[in-house]
């Protein structure tokens, strides 16, 4: 068996603690050997640092990061890290923009190393399944509902509300991962954003995208929801509809439901290994592309101030 890959986590904060911890002690394909954390923040005495530069000038062998931080500082980090030739994971949205990923890649190619764009919806246990069932029928149209309640699922995140950090797209993108994953090309027709007026991103999105024959996908986005929280894709087919409810959890066709185990970030590891092991990149801006192309075409509206 090959040598587990040494990994540094930059960036200690609710998805590092949550589930990149965790997935990577889970997973013997990995060793974590040292963290970066601008508080200092150690992990069970492992050295830690308070920048990737330090991390990166010391006597610690590492083959690759994973970044953890809001997409705004990622590609500066990702780019000092292929720089030192290691690879590199990153966290959803790979970048604040298309261009940057774009050279990180390019980057990455010249330097020899791994890059991977993850995206963990796409790993959700109905996913998989619902992209097979619908890749043998013909899609009628989609809706995408994604509702959820800011205050409990981004308490205090200000970046989140700064250009870059996507406001209600940084869930929103996770639908347009597996819905770009499961559904034939689409692309966006209208959007209207709506802003708070003490923000610069939007709390909710309704965005119409179709298909290269017209189909229809429609999505509502929003995090003004209190009480019942949606995070749903429904598809009508030719054969019936596929619902995949809870963020791609929980698969409904004709044919019955199923559940699939939470493995998004477990599956997220396994394909990094394999990227490292075979030399090779996967970097897929589709769900971003879709995003940045409803900051250039929607409509923007001004809504009541948010505050936390
Ligand atoms: P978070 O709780 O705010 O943590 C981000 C961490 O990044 C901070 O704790 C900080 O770590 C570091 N950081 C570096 N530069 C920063 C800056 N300028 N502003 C704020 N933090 C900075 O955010 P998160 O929820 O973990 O999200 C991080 C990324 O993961 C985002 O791209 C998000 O879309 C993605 N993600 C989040 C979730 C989720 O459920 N929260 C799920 C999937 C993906 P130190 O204090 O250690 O330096």
């Amino acid at each position: 068996m090959a040598d587990p890959i040494k990994i540094a986590i930059v960036g200690l904060g609710k998805i590092a603690h949550d589930q990149h911890l965790p997935s990577i002690r889970a997973n013997c394909a990995f060793n974590l050997v040292a963290t970066v954390s601008s508080r200092n923040e150690s992990i069970n005495k492992l050295p830690h640092f308070e920048t990737l530069g330090e991390l990166l000038a010391a006597d610690v062998a590492i083959d690759a990061v994973a970044l953890c931080t809001p997409p705004q500082v990622r590609y500066t980090l990702a780019a000092q890290a292929i720089a030192a030739g290691k690879h590199v994971f990153l966290e959803k949205p790979p970048g604040a923009t298309l261009a940057e990923v774009a050279l990180l890649d390019r980057n990455a190619e010249a330097a020899g190393v791994t890059l991977f764009a993850s995206w963990h919806s796409r790993y959700a246990g109905g996913v998989a399944q619902a992209r097979h069932w619908l890749s043998e029928r013909n899609v009628k149209r989609a809706s995408i509902v994604w509702r959820e309640d800011v205050r409990v699922w981004h308490p205090g995140q200000d970046w989140i509300w700064e250009p870059g950090g996507l406001g209600v797209f940084d869930p929103g993108i996770n639908a347009l991962s597996i819905a770009t994953h499961i559904l034939p090309p689409f692309f966006l027709t209208s959007a209207r954003l709506s802003l708070p007026a003490n923000r610069a991103a939007p709390i909710a999105a309704d965005l119409q995208f179709e298909t290269g024959d017209g189909t229809p996908v429609h999505m509502d986005l929003d995090w003004r929801q209190t009480g019942p929280q949606s995070w749903d894709i429904i598809v009508e087919t030719d054969g019936g509809t596929l619902t995949l409810a809870k963020g791609g959890a929980v698969l409904t066709t004709p044919e019955g439901t199923q559940a699939g185990e939470d493995r998004e970030y477990a599956g997220l590891y396994a394909h990094f290994a394999e990227l490292v092991r075979d030399g090779v990149r996967d970097v897929d801006t589709a769900p971003l592309q879709l995003v940045a192309d409803a900051f250039l075409r929607g409509h923007r509206e001004t809504v009541d101030e948010f505050h936390d």
